[in-house]
C-alpha cells in the first residue's frame, strides 16, 4: 500500500501565513470537508487543534460529528441535523429548506451574489431572514461564495460588490464571511469576521501571477512500494494496451498505488515523478509502473505538478486519495 506524509512544519508555516492576512487565528476557519482534502480529516483535525485553530468548515453532520471535540465551532455546508446542536451551524442553501431544521438550530445563511450555485437570492434575503426568525433558528452569519476569486475576468469584483450592499441592509449583529483562500489572497486587508481557507492552508494555492506571491507550501507527499521489478528489452511493451513501447533495454519496476487509490488515471503514459522519473504505460488499478529501480518512490510532493497531466485541478488530485491509505505526520 502507497503511503501519504503530511509535512507539519508546512502546515504551521501556511497557517503563519493565513494569520498574517486575517490578522488573527480566530478568524481561521479551516476546511476540512472531502476528508481534509485528501490529507486525512482526524489528522488535520489534530494538527489544526494544536496550532490552536478553533473553527472548521465540513460538509456532512457525519464530518461534522467526527471533528467536534477538537474545535469551537463547526460549520456544516450542505446537511440538515435531526437535533440542534451548540456547536455546529448549518448552511441555509435556499429559502425552501428553512423549514427541515428543528427549531432551535444555529444556521449561518448563504447568500447568492451570483455564482448561481447555492444561497438564497439578494431578492429573497430579508423574507428569508423573517422565516429563519419565524421557525425558531437562530441565525449568527450570512455568508457567500465567490466563483472567480481566483480568475480576473470581472465577476469577483461584481460579487464582491453585491455581498457589499448586503452587509449595510441586513440586521445588526450577524457575523459575515466570502472568503475562500483566492479570495484572502487577493484582498490587500481582510475585514470581514471568518474566512474559510482551505486550498492555501494544504499549500496548493494557484493565482493569476500578477497577484504577489503568498510563499505557500504543499504538505502532502505520496510514496508508493515496489511490488517487482523486471529487466524490458527494446521494443517490449508495459502494461494493458500494451501503449508504452521501451526504447532500450531498461528496468521497470511496478509500485502498488493505482487509480483504485486514487491515482488519476488520466496520468498514464505521460507522468513524471518530482525526480523525473518517468511512468511507463496506463496506471491500472492497484498498480502502476514506471522505469526506476527504486524500492519506495516519490508519485508526488506537490498536487499543483501533477494536476496538468490529467487536466485537472490540484483539488481534484488530492481529494481523489483514498481514505484507507496510511497517512503520517512529519
Ligand atoms: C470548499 C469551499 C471553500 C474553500 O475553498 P478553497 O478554495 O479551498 O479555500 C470555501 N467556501 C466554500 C463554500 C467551499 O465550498
Amino acid at each position: 500500500m502507497a503511503r501519504i506524509t503530511l509535512n507539519k512544519s508546512n502546515f504551521f508555516h501556511n497557517l503563519d501565513i493565513i494569520k498574517a492576512q486575517t490578522q488573527s487565528v480566530e478568524k481561521i476557519a479551516l476546511v476540512l470537508k472531502d476528508n481534509a482534502y485528501g490529507h486525512g480529516l482526524l489528522e488535520m483535525a489534530t494538527l489544526a487543534q494544536e496550532y490552536g485553530i478553533t473553527k472548521a468548515v465540513v460538509r456532512s453532520n457525519a464530518e461534522a460529528q467526527t471533528i467536534e471535540e477538537f474545535f469551537e465551532y463547526i460549520l456544516v455546508l450542505a446537511d440538515i441535523p435531526k437535533v440542534p446542536s451548540k456547536k455546529i451551524r448549518y448552511t441555509i442553501n435556499d429559502a425552501q429548506s428553512i423549514k427541515e431544521f428543528p427549531k432551535g438550530t444555529l444556521v449561518e445563511l448563504k447568500v447568492n451574489t451570483d455564482m448561481n450555485r447555492n444561497g438564497v437570492s439578494i431578492k429573497e434575503l430579508n423574507t428569508s431572514i423573517e422565516l429563519i426568525e419565524k421557525r425558531g433558528l437562530s441565525l449568527e452569519a450570512i455568508f457567500t461564495h465567490f466563483s472567480c476569486a481566483d480568475e480576473l475576468n470581472g465577476n469577483y469584483e461584481r460579487q464582491y460588490e453585491n455581498f457589499s450592499k448586503i452587509k449595510q441592509n441586513v440586521p445588526k449583529g450577524l457575523r459575515f464571511h466570502s472568503c475562500n483562500s483566492a479570495a484572502l489572497f487577493r484582498e490587500e486587508s481582510f475585514d470581514e469576521d471568518i474566512v474559510r481557507v482551505g486550498i492555501a492552508a494544504y499549500g496548493c494555492l494557484e493565482m493569476p501571477s500578477s497577484f504577489k506571491k503568498h510563499g505557500l507550501k504543499p504538505i502532502l507527499a505520496l510514496y508508493a512500494n515496489k511490488i517487482s521489478s523486471r529487466q524490458i528489452s527494446k521494443g517490449d511493451c508495459v502494461g494493458y494496451g500494451a501503449t508504452f513501447e521501451c526504447k532500450e533495454n531498461q528496468v521497470v519496476s511496478n509500485y502498488d498505488f493505482g487509480y483504485g487509490d486514487g491515482f488519476l488515471r488520466a496520468n498514464s503514459n505521460t507522468y513524471k515523478t518530482p525526480e523525473a522519473i518517468q511512468i511507463a504505460g496506463r496506471i491500472s488499478m492497484d498498480n502502476s509502473s514506471f522505469l526506476s529501480d527504486e524500492d519506495e518512490l516519490l508519485i508526488f510532493n506537490d498536487a499543483r505538478e501533477v494536476a496538468p497531466y490529467a487536466k485537472t485541478i490540484s483539488y481534484e488530485v488530492l481529494t481523489s486519495l483514498k481514505a484507507n491509505i496510511k497517512r503520517e505526520i512529519i
